[in-house]
């Protein structure tokens, strides 16, 4: 085990690398996770719910495990892919980790999956809120299928900091999709589909609204998910105890949680017309 910046990082064999996708996702025929964990340690995040221990869910933010057999295991999985289908897998990267988190500076685990993977020809979908993603331009630019789903939960840099306080600033997330529409334009590449995933939809203040709604429109498509999907369970089955003080604080969103979607959905659709606005499942699609 190594330690930087107080995350604990164990480097372990996995049993598998490929897990059928279900749920949320399950048009995709396979998630896939390089580490289990993640840096960003979110409050709301409800992947803690997989740590491989009570202790650890405990301690979500704080560890990673990097599978350090990732790579020889997406090989073999996507070679027996085609001894079974005529048609490439479509995979979705990632679900319960941030691919593009710190430790992926140094380990480069996710860039070795995807060169692992560009032979085969996958459908991808990555979900980040890392700017790390830019590193990868010259291999992303060489998938004909790919999305880029970039997670920013709220358009004020303030709130983003009291339920994230670790992950990057909303501004670099969205120069980051600025970056990646340049960067991989029709003379360079295969310019892939671009997304904002403003899930779980934390509060806007209302100030940063206007601002916010022009930097989206760099996407194709922006994607809005209340933050329960289930009243009756509010936080607890997918947060941790961190977030039910968070949701006191913003009160003035969370005691109209409703209205408050409905006025940001309404502003969503008025400003940014030009765009796909979709709202849970329905904008996870690679499609
Ligand atoms: S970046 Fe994603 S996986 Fe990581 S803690 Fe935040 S919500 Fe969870």
């Amino acid at each position: 085990m190594t330690k930087t910046q107080q995350t604990k990082i164990y480097s372990r064999p996995s049993q598998s690398i490929l897990s059928p996708a279900s749920g949320f996702i399950q048009a995709y025929d396979f998630t896939l996770n390089p580490y289990r964990g993640c840096q960003y340690g979110c409050s709301y995040c409800y992947a803690a719910a997989f740590s491989p221990n009570a202790e650890m869910r405990q301690d979500w933010g704080n560890w990673v495990i990097i599978k350090e057999n990732a790579a020889q295991l997406l090989q073999r999985d996507l070679e027996r892919w085609y001894k079974r289908h005529d048609a490439p897998p479509s995979i979705y990267m990632s679900t319960v980790t941030d691919p593009y988190q710190p430790v992926e500076a140094k380990r480069g685990l996710t860039r070795l999956l995807l060169e692992v993977m560009l032979p085969f020809k996958p459908c991808l979908v990555i979900q980040t809120r890392s700017p790390m993603i830019v590193r990868d331009v010259d291999l992303l630019q060489r998938f004909r299928r790919l999305r880029i789903n970039m997670s920013i939960p709220t358009g004020s840099d303030r709130v983003r900091r009291d339920f994230e306080p670790r992950s990057p600033s909303v501004a670099a997330r969205l120069q980051t999709m600025a970056k990646l529409r340049q960067a991989i334009a029709p003379d360079k590449g295969y310019p892939p589909k671009l997304s904002i995933t403003i899930t779980p939809l934390l509060p806007t203040f209302w100030q940063d609204c206007d601002r916010f709604m022009a930097q989206l429109a760099v996407v194709d498509r922006v994607v809005i998910q209340p933050f329960h999907q289930a009243s009756d369970r509010s936080l607890v089955a997918s947060t941790r105890s961190d977030a039910i003080a968070l949701k006191t604080k913003y009160a003035w969103w969370y005691d109209n949680e409703k209205q408050s979607y409905q006025q940001f959905k309404e502003i969503l659709d008025r400003q940014l017309s030009h765009l796909e606005v979709r709202e849970g499942q329905a904008g996870f699609g690679y499609e």
